[in-house]
């Protein structure tokens, strides 16, 4: 036997079918110094007893290309290892029981195509073609999904396995790993079989990923639910029908009603997302156990019974048959639901690639994005929605019970572009809270931060159900119409808490930021946006850069960006160069409009005549403030930024003073609105590391006479070879809805890009949208077609500039 392995470059702790992938992954990649450690068996975790389905779908772009990914490794992974396994693709048929369902289907069929994968939506009629033994009566249509399928879940976290040893790489079993420590720049993993001295660790722990992740100071976000399947017995009508076709029934998944129900052998399998679910493992007297290996909880049929009803009623053949096992495990989920994939935020050289709620159709992908993130310290799919940077440290344990049996409980609800779910709310409130509260303020959480999404008027419809719609004309719509006139006509103010702020000073800051990003820094006094490039000149982030002093730079960025800004930003940064984050110190209100000045006038003595993109400190009833030129929503307009404590009398008085200049306070539904008319990006939506600096229209934010900067090289090369693709603004004639990220754009007949933002913009009158679309074609007056919901409307493309105010008159007024 080889001997207990000292050192190795990559350790990966947990051996279900995730950290089997990743040490696959790490091992086709080269990496065949890499020992994954499993406690007990390899599976012993969730895989196990997984039910083993294996979708395609997801409302989520990258979550669906590593979907994709993974069915497409599955089905040559026996081969590829000599490994066989019970893979079968059956299809599946996902049942919309509403025109607003069947606008999700189409709309991630639409995305799955763009994939390159067929999925089609079929009428209440020919899913019986599919799927005889189906109740349709009240159908509205399907998804017909022709990739999706079950695989055995043991078989292929052991083929995983095998591949990666038959590479080199090594699998130590019943060995537990029992905590680490940092020497130098290496961890040393404790396991009872001896030290590994490493580079890097990988935490694949499942659901103990929160214990793994406490020996590096991390509170993992996540929770455990326990969740359920049944087996039924044999059904002869079932085992007769399926010897005369030839194959098994595809899967049905009745989202509306929140199961799936699939073949089993000649029976059924049937597994609920309930609503009445359950949590474990979150109170006292359910104290998490020191090990859970190939253990169920018990059964708990009551919490089912109505999903076992409405699945009999769905598919009557089921009622013949006996119920014969029920399954009940652990399943790890975070407060949205989706894994942890990625840097583990504060921590060197530590990954994480855990808490997975869909863990076997996900593994093949998260494999290979996890092995990329090590690899390459960059993924090629940008992987925001697993980012574990997404989290903040906010997240307290009550919260992601809440918000994990919220998500579970929903699993399969329809993600509607203006709504959120209300559990976790509250946690961080601004100071002038209660006072946009009184105006009529309705909240979204941004970082854990209550924004004001939209005042709602005497007699506005606010409550959650109405936001349930794909319609653009929700009872919000009024509303932000009048706040962006207000904006465009007379001033709005917008209550922003949260923006995440790091002061970076001494001497070499500059220097050190002008390597960083792509453009120029600006001068003492002035303000410009800073665009971050990877290695390969993709974009990684944007922040507004306001030039302090000579040596000192303060960086501003989004509220949701803060771990990961602050990750880049602290490994990157020069040695002797001082770090401070102060996103708690500050607070900031937007004042915007062509009456801003004015009211600004009244209230300060700052020089208001300051122009565009500079900075000045001011006074405000007795407050220090830093007044900011600059606007988002692109209009004449400052950044009143204030100390935390002084927030509340800025706003007053700034609120008082604008009473007469028609001032009124705007949301962040307006801003977004207002944005997309100028053609501000948003960041992870129209700026991703999917783009290259290049490709997002960023030209003018690269100065090319820098010796050097991160992504120079490749942005050289790639300008060498031409820009294959460009940041465009369309409008778009569409019907009653905007179009969803990601709705394909098209010039005859063929897909020529996507869609990356969209909204109505109230200055414009139009359905502006932002997006990015084959080079030879963005040119101002193209014609081209967008698909939305499956029907494609006509779209122009608009000039180099934003629509409104092309040439930046007003800003600069
Ligand atoms: C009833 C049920 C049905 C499901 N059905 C599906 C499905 O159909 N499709 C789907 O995609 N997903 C399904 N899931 C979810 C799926 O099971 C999980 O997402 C997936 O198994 C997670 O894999 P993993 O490798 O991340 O974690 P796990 O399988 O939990 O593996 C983690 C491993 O880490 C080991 N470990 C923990 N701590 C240590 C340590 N300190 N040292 C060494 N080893 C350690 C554990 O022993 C464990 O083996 C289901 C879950 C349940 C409960």
């Amino acid at each position: 036997m080889a001997e207990f392995p000292t050192s190795a470059r990559v350790v990966i702790i947990g051996g279900g079918a995730v950290g089997a992938s990743a040490l696959y992954h790490l091992a086709k990649a080269g990496w065949t110094d890499a020992v994954l450690l499993e406690k007990n068996e390899l599976t012993a975790g969730s895989t196990w007893h997984a039910a083993g389905n294996v979708p395609t779908f997801s409302s989520s772009w990258s979550i669906m290309n590593m979907q994709r990914y993974s069915a497409q490794l599955y089905r040559g992974l026996g081969d590829a290892v000599d490994y066989p396994m019970n893979y079968h693709v059956t299809g599946s048929v996902r049942l919309g029981h509403s025109a607003e369902r069947l606008r999700e289907f189409q709309r991630v069929a639409g995305m799955g195509r763009y994939q390159g994968m067929d999925l089609d939506i079929l009428g209440p009629d020919e899913v019986r073609s599919r799927y005889p033994f189906l109740e349709t009566h009240d159908l509205s249509g399907a998804l017909y999904d022709p990739y999706d399928g079950d695989i055995d879940p043991a078989q292929l976290t052991q083929a995983l396995a095998k591949g990666a040893r038959a590479l080199g790489a090594r699998i130590e079993r019943f060995c537990p790993a029992t905590g680490v420590r940092r020497e130098g720049d290496e961890w040393i993993v404790q396991t009872p079989k001896g030290d590994i001295r490493c580079e890097i660790v990988v935490n694949a722990a499942g659901y103990y990923a929160r214990e793994v992740g406490k020996w590096f100071g991390r509170d993992v976000p996540m929770m455990v639910m326990s969740h359920q399947y049944m087996l039924f017995d044999t059904i002869p009508e079932l085992a007769q029908w399926t010897a005369e076709v030839g194959h098994k029934l595809p899967l049905l998944r009745d989202v509306d009603s929140s199961y799936y129900l699939r073949q089993e052998k000649m029976g059924f399998n049937l597994g609920p997302y309930e609503r009445n679910c359950r949590a474990h493992w979150v109170t006292k007297d359910d104290p998490f156990p020191e090990d859970f290996s190939f253990q169920l909880f018990p059964d708990d049929l009551e919490r089912l019974e109505w999903y076992i009803a409405d699945a009999m009623a769905r598919v009557p053949l089921l009622e013949k048959a006996a119920l014969t096992k029920v399954i009940n495990g652990p399943i790890p989920y975070t407060p949205d639901g989706n894994p942890l994939i990625g840097p583990m935020p504060g921590v060197p050289n530590a990954f994480e690639a855990c808490v997975f709620t869909f863990g076997i159709c996900q593994a093949g992908g998260a494999g290979k994005v996890l092995a990329e993130w090590v690899t390459e310290g960059a993924t090629e799919w940008d992987m925001w929605s697993c980012d574990p940077r997404r989290f903040t440290g906010f997240e307290d344990q009550d919260y992601c019970v809440k918000k994990g049996m919220e998500v579970y409980g929903h699993e399969y609800a329809i993600g509607f572009p203006h709504h959120a779910w209300p559990e976790g709310r509250d946690k961080k409130l601004s100071v002038v809270h209660e006072r946009t509260k009184a105006l009529g303020a309705v909240y979204g959480a941004y970082n854990g931060w209550e924004r004001a999404l939209w005042y709602a008027r005497p007699g506005d419809d606010a409550s959650e159900e109405g936001t349930q719609t794909w319609r653009r004309e929700g009872p919000w719509f009024g509303a932000v119409r009048e706040e962006c006139l207000a904006v465009r006509d007379a001033a709005g103010i917008l209550d922003l808490p949260g923006f995440s702020r790091f002061r970076i000073s001494g001497a070499g800051t500059i220097d050190w930021l002008t390597r960083q990003i792509t453009g120029k820094v600006p001068a003492v006094g002035r303000l410009g946006l800073g665009y971050f490039a990877d290695d390969k000149g993709r974009i990684v982030t944007e922040m507004s850069i306001s030039r302090i002093a000579e040596d000192e730079v303060l960086l501003i960025t989004a509220a949701t960006a803060q771990s990961h800004d602050r990750d880049w930003l602290q490994s990157h940064l020069d040695p002797g160069l001082t770090f401070r984050e102060e996103t708690d110190l500050w607070s900031c209100q937007i004042l915007t409009g062509p009456k801003s000045r004015a009211i600004l006038a009244e209230v300060t003595k700052a020089d208001l005549t300051k122009p565009w993109l500079t900075w000045q400190e001011a006074d405000i009833g007795g407050a220090r403030v830093m007044l900011m030129r600059v606007s988002f929503a692109g209009e004449l307009g400052w950044e009143i930024h204030s100390r935390t404590e002084d927030t509340a009398s800025v706003w007053e008085i700034v609120m008082r003073a604008g009473t007469g200049h028609g001032l009124r306070p705007f949301g962040m539904f307006a801003l977004n609105s207002l944005r997309i008319e100028k053609g501000y990006r948003a960041w992870k939506g129209d700026l991703s590391t999917d783009y290259t600096v290049l490709q997002g229209g960023l030209d003018r934010f690269v100065d090319w006479t820098k010796p050097d900067f991160r992504g120079k090289a490749a942005l050289a090369a790639e300008q060498q070879r031409g820009v294959t693709k460009r940041f465009v603004t369309l409008t778009a004639q569409v019907g009653d809805c905007d179009p969803p990220y990601m709705s394909t754009l098209w010039h005859n007949g063929e897909v020529v890009g996507e869609t990356t933002s969209a909204y109505w913009g109230h200055r414009t009158g139009a359905c502006v949208a932002l997006g990015m679309l084959r080079a030879d074609l963005a040119q101002a007056g193209t014609a081209l077609e967008i698909e939305v919901f499956g029907t494609r409307y006509p779209a122009l493309v608009q000039g180099d500039g934003p629509i409104w105010d092309p040439k930046n008159e007003r800003i600069r007024a």
